[in-house]
């Protein structure tokens, strides 16, 4: 497509647009009296209108019915966590006994890690990509020395070649084989958190498996992002958060992935509690532990339900447009704002460089730039202009156009306060 760097070519696009109704269905923040444009879906996801509504109910629910609305509520405490399933499922490509919502991200990472990191003999290694989000690192690092490991030997860190922004998969595969029988577990970031890149998550989940490793993926940055297909992937398991891309508010519950073929394995490591139990019997408090036969069974604790409640708001909207149509507009969306970085490039005479890989099949809703020769001063300058980005040390702007509420006009919008903000400076 021939893109235009015009508001009136936005606009059009924004006409054809058929999630353009959405935006409406968001809560914007405001400077200067203006709604913003909001980059940082990545970060945190704004709030779904409805989402008040779903507190607002269970608000009602414990006022009138207290104790009674793990039964009685119309939206009942007790299973609620089972909406999820199925609404998740088709985000993540998992049938709806494989997905569950509980705790938050690097926690589930955690008790995942008791069942898919059980290292013994000479396979105790993990491989995950360097500069990995550090919340990750922390979480892997802690992992191996709980083990009686030195993480320095045990955690084997898939590497850029120099000079490049983005891993490759052949890179990732050769690694994956060069630690063969000594790999217990390879964890990466499906969607790099820096750069957006992509990762080939059906290959690399291969090529793990053919080592005899655990393959899991943290989809922090992916879910709601991107195609996924954890199932047909065969993808041992994954967890990601909500409050990024599937807007559920902030530190919001994450949602988890267990494979089907460990669901009722008797001889599966993990840490249980009475909400895994086999939910007909739960309240019989029983002595003996009676998994649930689904990923439900990692449950421990009752759920969290008026932190659920703004998810579930947000998780009707993603089952009401669909991924298809989210993916297609962050398509489109991107390439815009890519065509746009690149025009104002020119006429600024500045040099950005996108570090996020060009082609799409590698890369989601994320844009990250180097902004050579500009400083945080421009960051600065955006955010009092109403341009919400966020910055990364040492230059680098990223800038996420979520399908679900953002415009081309908004990337029109950007361009020129982005121009004018360079300019001024060069002045
Ligand atoms: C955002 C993010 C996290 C955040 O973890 P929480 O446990 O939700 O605080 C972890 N890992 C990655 C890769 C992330 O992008």
């Amino acid at each position: 497509m021939n893109f235009k760097n015009t508001r009136e070519f936005a606009r059009e696009l924004d006409a054809q647009d058929k999630l353009f109704k959405y935006r409406n269905e968001f809560i914007f923040p405001k400077v200067n009296g203006k709604q913003v444009i909001y980059f940082v879906g990545n970060s945190l996801g704004l709030q779904p209108k409805s989402a008040q509504k779903y507190v607002n109910e269970v608000m009602t629910d414990w006022a009138e019915l207290a104790v009674e609305g793990h039964f009685y509520a119309e939206k009942s405490w007790w299973d609620y966590h089972e909406r999820f399933s199925e609404k998740l499922g088709k985000i993540v490509g998992a049938n709806a006994s494989e997905v569950t919502v509980m705790n938050t991200l690097t926690v589930n990472l955690h008790l995942l890690m008791v069942s898919f990191y059980r290292p013994s003999g000479k396979r105790y290694k993990i491989i995950c990509e360097e500069k990995a989000f550090p919340s990750d690192q922390y979480m892997i690092s802690s992992q191996v020395r709980y083990h009686g490991y030195d993480p320095s030997d045990a955690i084997v860190e898939i590497k850029k070649r120099d000079g490049e922004n983005n891993f490759r998969t052949e890179d990732v595969i050769e690694k994956i084989r060069e630690v063969g029988d000594e790999c217990a577990l390879v964890l990466i970031g499906g969607v790099n958190y820096y750069t957006g890149q992509v990762f080939d998550m059906e290959k690399i989940t291969k090529a793990g498996h053919e080592a005899g490793a655990f393959v899991g993926w943290d989809l922090a940055h992916a879910a709601g992002n991107i195609e996924l297909k954890l199932s047909e992937w065969n993808v041992d398991f994954a967890a990601w958060c909500s409050y990024k891309y599937m807007n559920s508010g902030p530190g919001n519950a994450s949602g988890c992935f267990i494979n089907k073929k460990y669901h009722n394995k008797k001889d599966i490591p993990r840490f249980e509690g009475w909400w895994g139990h086999n939910k007909e019997r739960r309240f019989l408090m029983e002595q003996e532990f009676q998994p649930e036969p689904t990923a439900n069974a990692w449950q421990i604790s009752n759920a969290p339900i008026l932190s659920l409640a703004p998810y579930l708001a947000s998780l009707e909207m993603f089952d009401e447009v669909g991924m298809p149509a989210l993916i297609e507009k962050r398509d489109k969306i991107v390439a815009y704002l890519e065509f746009i970085l690149h025009e104002i490039d020119k006429e600024v005479e500045s040099t950005f460089e996108i570090i996020t890989p060009a082609d799409q099949s590698e890369r989601g809703t994320q844009l990250s730039v180097f902004l050579h020769g500009e400083g945080r001063e421009i960051f600065k300058y955006l955010m009092d202009n109403g341009v919400i980005t966020d910055w990364r040390e040492p230059n680098v702007i990223r800038l996420a156009p979520a399908p679900f509420y953002c415009s081309y006009e908004n990337m029109y919008e950007f361009g020129q306060i982005l121009k004018t903000g360079i300019l001024n400076k060069k002045k």
